[in-house]
């Protein structure tokens, strides 16, 4: 009895981060599925503002992102736009971004992070990446070409001892409980590099973001 009352008291909170240039009907969906899946009581997108990853020449500004974010939202109760490394100097690291949240949201909030395959093939390229998997739970979506196959060889070789594979459950668990979740979502192959490439080139965009950012892409002529 006593144990159901603390497991509901948890929060569980889904922490999307990306460049979000511009925010996209594939992520949009991605979050829903993850956030219905794990029953996350919100998602917080978190627009990344000086990514270390990203080269300069068509991102538009971090506050023309964030708002985008914040049209593609609205309406869905469980989502937020966080502005939380718009209010950071220097690169945007998610492992300062958890360790924030962590402190912020206190002990009763897990967390779940939110990337996509491509993104975690990649993972060992960040900023104190061992780091994040003691700061969160992950989930790793599925994103055309690739399936989200749970093996222990996507696992970076530096962390890969200390997890051990979730019978039944697509994916991994640490020494100290976290878990990395592989996890089918629906597959779009769509690409915020593509939706800036139609803008370019002045070709439709529409039905690949929701109006609101079509009309705000126009209107502030992003991508020309
Ligand atoms: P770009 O082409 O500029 O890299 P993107 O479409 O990859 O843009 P990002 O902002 O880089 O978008 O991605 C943010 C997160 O969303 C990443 O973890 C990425 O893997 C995930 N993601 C992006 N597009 C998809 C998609 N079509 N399906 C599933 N996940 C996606
Ligand atoms: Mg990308």
């Amino acid at each position: 009895m006593k144990r159901a009352v603390v497991e509901e008291d948890r929060v569980r909170v889904g922490v999307f981060g990306g460049t979000f240039n511009p925010i996209h009907i594939a992520h949009l969906r991605a979050a829903e599925e993850v956030a219905e899946h794990f029953r996350l009581d919100r998602v917080l997108f978190v627009p990344s503002a000086n990514p270390p990853h990203k080269t300069a020449r068509d991102l538009a500004p971090a506050s023309q992102r964030l708002a985008m974010v914040r049209m593609a939202i609205a309406g869905n109760p469980r989502f937020r736009a966080s502005s939380l490394e718009l209010r950071r100097r220097g690169w945007s690291y998610s492992v300062d971004t958890l360790r924030a949240l962590r402190q912020r949201l206190g002990p009763r909030a897990d967390l779940y992070f939110i990337l996509g395959q491509d993104a975690f093939r990649e993972i060992d390229t960040w900023h104190e990446y061992e780091q994040l998997f003691w700061l969160a739970h992950f989930v790793v979506t599925s994103r055309p070409p690739h399936g989200a196959k749970a093996e222990k060889s996507l696992l970076p070789v530096a962390v890969r001892s200390r997890f051990c594979y979730l019978p039944g459950r697509r994916g991994f668990v640490n020494d100290r409980g976290y878990r990395i979740h592989f996890y089918d979502v629906t597959a779009l192959d769509i690409s915020s590099s593509d939706i800036r490439a139609r803008a370019a080139r002045g070709a439709s965009i529409r039905y690949l973001v929701p109006p609101g950012v079509r009309d705000y892409i126009a209107r502030h002529r992003l991508y020309r």
